[in-house]
This record gives structure tokens, sequence and C-alpha cells, in this order.
């Protein structure tokens, strides 16, 4: 007869030698630069949050970096649920991590403040890679799931992201 504990077992995708007391650290992790953002998404917690939204605080940031880097993590998410290019201070944030050696270094975008000018500066100061977000297939689509927004007024194209 199964134990209780087997079927979880069975289909567990952790490999074996991680289901200990104490699992190596991820090397992976995300931190949130800001919890503010410029849309209000019918999906997302951001939108039905009442708590105050703001930036995270420099020092913070700083003491959560060494201590991530110094614990092993590489791939380094500078954002979360927030839009991370209202954070003022983002390519000032790449740049300690890239400092700190992270090896890769990346974000997660809406895309509606995503210029070239707001872009440059992010891959200067060493961002390695951005991703942009869309739930939508089309514009029908897209404008009631992110509401706050439009399409035809998008002030960027991909071609901004520089190497394209
Ligand atoms: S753009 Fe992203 S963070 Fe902002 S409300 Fe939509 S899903 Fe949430």
């Amino acid at each position: 007869m199964k134990g209780i504990k087997q079927p979880t077992e069975e289909f567990s995708r952790v490999p074996a030698g991680l289901r200990i007391d104490r699992p190596p650290f991820p090397k992976s992790a995300k931190l949130e630069v800001t919890s503010r953002c410029d849309l209000n998404c019918f999906f997302c917690q951001h939108t039905y949050d009442t708590q105050k939204s703001g930036d995270i605080e420099p020092a913070l940031l700083s003491r959560l970096l060494r201590e991530l880097r110094e614990l092993g993590v590489e791939d380094l998410g500078l954002f979360w649920i927030g839009e991370p290019l209202l954070n003022g201070a983002l390519n000032e944030h790449i740049a300690e991590a890239k400092a700190l050696s992270f090896p890769y270094v990346f974000i997660t975008t809406n895309g509606r403040l995503a210029t070239e000018e707001c872009l440059e500066p992010l891959f200067e100061a060493g961002l390695d890679s951005i991703k942009f977000s869309f739930n939508a297939d089309d514009a029908e689509s897209y404008r009631p799931r992110y509401a706050g927004s439009t399409v035809s007024t998008k002030p960027w194209k991909i071609s901004d992201v520089p190497g394209y």
C-alpha cells in the first residue's frame, strides 16, 4: 500500500538531492525596485492593493544586493509587481548590481516608458536583458486588460531597444 507521501514524491520535479533540510540558496532572485505602476491591469495584484506604493530605499537595495551575491545568486531580476522604468534610479541600481558581479541582470516592463532615451542608459549601466510583457493578442484585447493604457499612442518601437 502506498504511503501518504508517495504520490507527492512520484510527481515532484524537485531533484532528490535538493529535498534536504537546507537546500542550496537559489541561483535566481528578483528584487522589486518599485511597487508603483502606470497601469491597472485587471489580472494584477497591483490594481487591488490598498497599501501605499513606492520605490525601494537605496540603502536597503544595496544591502540586499550584497547579501544575495554573497549567497551565490547569479540571475537578478530588478522588478516584481511594479513597473521598473518608473524608478528614476534604475540605471544606478543596475550598475551597482553589475559592480557586484551579478552575471545576468534583467527587467520585465510593460513598455510604455521604453523610449530610446530611457533604455540606452540602462544598457550602458550593464543591463543584460529586457522583456516586454503583453498579455493580449491585438489592440482590441489589449485595451480592456491594460486599464489606463492605449495601443495607438504607445511612444516606443521595438527598434528603440539598443541592438535592434
Ligand atoms: S503593467 Fe504589470 S505591474 Fe502594472 S498593473 Fe499591469 S501587470 Fe501589474
